[in-house]
């Protein structure tokens, strides 16, 4: 399938990215693996991509007071591999490593994820579940929104025409804090027909400060308040487990599509909370 015609510019700042996305028409290109197979499917008709991946001032990963800061361009191969992520919170880099085939996590990146909002990617529950800040940069300047507040709804952001991510902003957890991620993944594409990341204290035998972010599920990834109600304050048990999971997803308006019924959908919720709960035990 072959796109329409576009003008293409790279940027090499950027201040230069967003004067450029200012002209009509243009549309922000990163790795390319999710904005390229819409404009193949002509699903997607920008006159002019503006490529931004290869600005070195959004490609870095660092640790800056208390907080893990990962530049927008960076690749999930470089999260993957990344030793300060690893140490700071293990989850990211297990899970940016259970993202596609190695060609797009060489060329995917966190920011470009984050922006198109698949309502099966990875990153937006990993996101909830660590609450991250994601950081968007305009002509005025730079603002961040939290990640509960960013994701809106079926391929819908608190993005803004003209404005970029330029960086996402992790706190890390001091203390007795652990996360995983479970998914239950397309075979071919590996995105999450279900994904649940959850991160939560462990300590003095109790769960504190549970967060479970899903993705697959629901129009757009989603924190789930009533399964951390359920969990919060008890018991860090497989006993607590299999109570508050029987009510995982409950409210949720489920997705529905020729991989998995909204039933189905469902059951998977409950499977892949109790495994990733499991896995902070
Ligand atoms: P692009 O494709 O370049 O851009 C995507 C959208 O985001 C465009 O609208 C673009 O304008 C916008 N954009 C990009 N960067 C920014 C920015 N910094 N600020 C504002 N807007 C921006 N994803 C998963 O989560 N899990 C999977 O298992 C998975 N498997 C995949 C398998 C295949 C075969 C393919 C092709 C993709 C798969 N993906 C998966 C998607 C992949 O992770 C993409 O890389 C990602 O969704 C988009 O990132 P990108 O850098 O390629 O963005």
């Amino acid at each position: 399938m072959i796109p329409t015609s576009f003008e293409y510019s790279r940027a090499k700042s950027v201040g230069e990215a967003i004067k450029m996305l200012s002209d009509h028409g243009a549309q922000a290109l990163a790795g390319g693996h999710s904005l390229l197979p819409a404009m193949k499917l002509r699903l997607n008709q920008p006159e002019r991509l503006v490529d931004i991946g290869r600005i070195p001032e959004l490609k870095y990963i660092r640790r800056e007071g208390g907080k893990l800061m990962i530049g927008a361009a960076t690749t999930h191969h470089e999260i993957a591999s990344s030793a300060e992520v690893k140490a700071a919170i293990p989850m990211l880099a297990a899970g940016a490593g259970h993202i596609g085939d190695p060609a797009v996590r060489n060329k995917g990146t966190i920011g470009g994820s984050l922006a198109h909002a698949d309502p099966a990617a990875d990153w937006p529950a990993m996101m909830l579940a660590v609450k991250a800040r994601i950081q968007l940069t305009n002509d005025k300047g730079s603002y961040t929104v939290a990640a509960d507040d960013f994701f809106i709804g079926f391929y819908m952001t608190a993005l803004k025409e003209g404005e970029l991510i330029t960086e996402i902003q992790i706190p890390i957890p001091e203390g007795d804090y652990r996360s995983a991620y479970a998914k239950f993944e397309q075979p071919a594409s590996r995105f999450a027909i279900v994904g649940c990341a959850a991160m939560a204290k462990v300590s003095g035998g109790n769960f504190s400060d549970v967060r479970i972010g899903f993705t697959g599920v629901a129009d757009a990834a989603f924190r789930d308040s009533g399964l951390e109600g359920m969990l919060n304050g008890q018991p860090a048990t497989a006993a607590t487990i299999d109570a508050a999971v029987a009510n995982a997803a409950a409210g949720a308006e489920l997705l529905e599509d020729h991989y998995a019924s909204a039933k189905y959908r469902a059951h998977l919720a409950r499977v892949y909370a109790k495994r990733a709960l499991m896995a902070l035990l």
